[in-house]
């Protein structure tokens, strides 16, 4: 007899239509229908052939091949016998850390050599997000970016205008004084464009579009999907935007995100172990994908950020994010901002506007 093994770090997620096989190393994953996620849940405690004969012979050449595609891309080996081995997965997620990542809306006429600032930069942050919508003094900005050497922050994404990034001799340069520095937006370009600069190790995305303000903010595309150990664990018991995130808004307010209207005072009035202890600061962290109408039935729910700030019924706010145009019950991808359902939320968040 032949079983067939996956690789624990292959993980599957049922959807409510269709499922989807998460190859958490390879940081890939592929969309198969409920009847293959069916078979391969049998073949967890079955021999092939038993799986054979549990759905008949005409199903035999179907069975084989979604074995075959498991063995092809490397995500699992047939064997005399399930290998005990294997053990599962532990899809339990953590971080030494209060804060992991933080947005700010950069502005250079704010004084951000202040307490609370540093002592958040202590707390072991990991990422930093730093937006700038309009004309910014890039002088200003590397002198800011500089304050980060000797931090242990991990990277920083820049969202720059184009205006600022005509060059890419500018981008090089930047990423050279601040190695800190893994990606870059840059908005307001002529043309959508994908390159890759210091030796083809920052991705730098130009968007046509303008982003100059938070409202842009929130987007689901499956070109932002990620599939990889870090998001897939967290999502299991957390929210995948706004858990552990902190976000200072242009005007210097705290945010869970700078789209939210929620502000937990001016960074230069308040205190940051205060701030980490109220329960309000922390009450989106934990609204898991599972929580969320309609995405609790996606089979995308793992590798898929959310959005709290803009949602289909802001009185609601476990409704499904607004900016989402994925239909999990038939598999299709429709333009959001044109939903009748949606009207009346893209009113409400003064989104009308934007989308024209
Ligand atoms: S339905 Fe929810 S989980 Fe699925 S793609 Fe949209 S936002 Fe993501």
């Amino acid at each position: 007899m032949e079983y067939l093994n996956i690789y624990s770090n292959c993980q599957l997620v049922k959807g409510a239509s269709r499922s989807l096989i998460c190859d958490l190393q390879m940081r890939k994953s592929y969309p198969v229908s409920n009847d293959v996620y069916d078979v391969f849940c049998f073949l967890k405690d079955h021999s092939i052939e038993e799986c054979v004969a549990h759905y008949g012979v005409d199903n035999q050449e179907a069975i084989l091949s979604y074995v075959d595609f498991i063995v092809k891309k490397e995500m699992g080996f047939k064997d005399k016998g399930i290998l005990a081995e294997l053990s599962s997965l532990d899809l339990s997620w953590d971080a030494f850390t209060d804060i992991t990542n933080v947005i700010l809306e950069y502005n250079e006429d704010l004084n951000y050599d202040n307490p609370f600032f540093k002592a958040l930069f202590n707390l072991n942050v990991h990422g930093l997000e730093v937006r700038c919508y309009d004309q910014t003094d890039l002088k200003k900005l590397e002198v800011f970016l500089a304050t980060f050497k000797g931090s242990v922050l991990k990277y920083i994404k820049l969202i720059l205008p184009y205006s600022l990034a005509t060059n890419t001799k500018v981008l090089e340069q930047l990423v050279k004084d601040n190695l800190r520095i893994k990606s870059f937006l840059i908005h307001s370009a002529a043309e959508d464009q994908f390159i890759q600069i210091y030796k083809d190790s920052v991705p730098v995305t130009y968007y046509s579009e303008a982003i100059n303000s938070c409202l842009s903010c929130g987007t689901i595309r499956s070109a932002y999907f990620i599939t990889n150990m870090e998001l897939f664990t967290e999502s299991q018991q957390h929210n995948t935007c706004l858990n552990r995130k902190l976000s200072i808004d242009f005007n210097g307010f705290i945010k869970n995100c700078p789209s939210m209207q929620d502000s937990y005072g001016h960074m230069l009035e308040t205190n940051l172990p205060g701030l980490l202890e109220n329960q309000d600061f922390r009450k989106y962290w934990g609204i898991k994908k599972d929580d969320i109408s309609v995405c609790r039935d996606c089979e995308y729910r793992h590798v898929c950020t959310d959005c709290r700030a803009y949602v289909e019924d802001p009185d609601d706010i476990y409704s499904k994010p607004l900016k989402c145009g994925y239909d999990p019950y038939t598999n299709e991808w429709e333009d959001w901002a044109i939903h009748p359902m949606k009207q009346a939320a893209i009113e409400e968040y003064g989104l009308s506007a934007l989308i024209k």
